[in-house]
């Protein structure tokens, strides 16, 4: 994955009008005072009026606009794309079986071509396949597993076009992809402890804790483990993990601590960056689950997020239990409502503490 950190990198990047590099930062030209994407159609600016942003926020604190040719105030163009393929999926779903690609292109207003191309890159697939498929009532096989359009376009999309997510998933300690892999080849020792919340089960590979998850009883946790790891070798050593489950129950039960966890986690693109958002909920507050999607650039894709919640493997380190409804309700959480519930109302209580 290349990353963008440097000035001369970025230059480059900007040069090359690089896809990958959109949204890892933004370059503002000073004299025409508008802020672009990396991968920018417009005529590239002088170095000497060329700054460089991490984010929009700055972009538009240092009083550049917009620019309207990438529409570097929207997602970037490939989660725009992915949105497009997605509601050309929705069309085609509703459509009678005689429709042709044409129209559901023309709803859309984008040629046949363009919209054939942009299914080929983000589901494999064509939209006439995809047609067949959800007639048939297939489409998790046609969609190679993924049981929804958001999570299969946004998988293949990002992993072929973009380090939409490299950044997040650094921060997060995750190496190379081992997408849907369950563990295959991965050597998982755990080990069992005790939170205020409950059981868990810890589980590590050499890298860092890969899953922890609770459960009512050893053998309930061992299922959800063996479950996820199906591919794993698992090995039960809790002398050896001692110290790890030490440190993650003191994590769990004092919350505002932000212990320096190495961890080891797996998902797929999409999954990873949910995960990573979820990272960004301050202690003692809570999203919903669209403001996540919006948090990530996918204002569309809330339920793909809460799908994401439920697969998360690293329970409270990755706060999946402060993510609630829009109405407010705490909504389902993996590990039952009430632990959600009591998460919540502790992390709201050590909060309020004077410090
Ligand atoms: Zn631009």
């Amino acid at each position: 994955m290349p990353t963008y950190n440097t000035v001369q990198k970025r230059w480059l990047a900007v040069q090359s009008r690089d896809k990958a590099a959109d949204d890892q930062f933004f370059y503002g030209v000073t004299s025409t005072g508008v802020y672009c994407y990396p991968s920018c159609p417009s005529k590239a600016a002088l170095r000497a009026n060329t700054v460089f942003f991490s984010t929009r926020n700055e972009a538009t604190d240092a009083g550049l606009r917009a620019c309207k040719r990438c529409r570097s105030d929207e997602a970037p163009l490939a989660v725009r794309q992915a949105q497009l393929v997605e509601d050309a999926c929705q069309l085609i779903k509703n459509a009678p079986s005689s429709a042709k690609v044409e129209d559901i292109a023309d709803q859309l207003s984008v040629s046949r071509y363009h919209l054939q191309k942009l299914f080929q890159h983000y589901l494999s697939l064509s939209p006439k396949a995809y047609a067949k498929a959800a007639r048939a009532q297939d489409l998790e096989r046609a969609l190679n597993a993924s049981s929804t359009v958001t999570e299969a376009v946004y998988a293949a999309g990002y992993e072929s076009a973009s380090t939409y997510y490299a950044e997040g998933a650094e921060r997060l300690g995750m190496s190379a992809k081992r997408y849907q892999s369950k563990g295959d080849g991965l050597h998982i020792r755990y080990g069992f402890g005790t939170t205020r919340y409950g059981k868990i089960v810890v589980g590590c590979t050499d890298k860092g804790v890969c899953c922890i998850l609770f459960g009512d009883t050893q053998q309930h946790m061992l299922e959800d483990l063996e479950t996820r790891f199906s591919k794993a070798t698992l090995v039960r050593d809790t002398q050896k993990l001692e110290p790890v489950i030490a440190s993650v129950v003191e994590q769990i039960d004092t919350p505002s601590l932000n212990a320096n966890l190495s961890v080891d986690v797996q998902g797929t693109a999409f999954q990873e960056q949910v995960w990573q958002a979820l990272r960004q909920i301050p202690t003692g507050s809570t999203a919903t689950y669209s403001e996540v999607a919006t948090s990530i650039g996918k204002p569309k894709a809330s339920r793909a997020v809460a799908t994401a919640c439920a697969a998360n493997p690293l329970a409270v380190i990755v706060p999946c239990h402060r993510v609630v409804r829009a109405s407010g309700e705490l909504s389902g959480y993996r590990w039952g409502v009430e632990r959600k519930r009591a998460l919540l109302t502790d992390e709201k209580e050590e909060n309020s503490k004077p410090t």
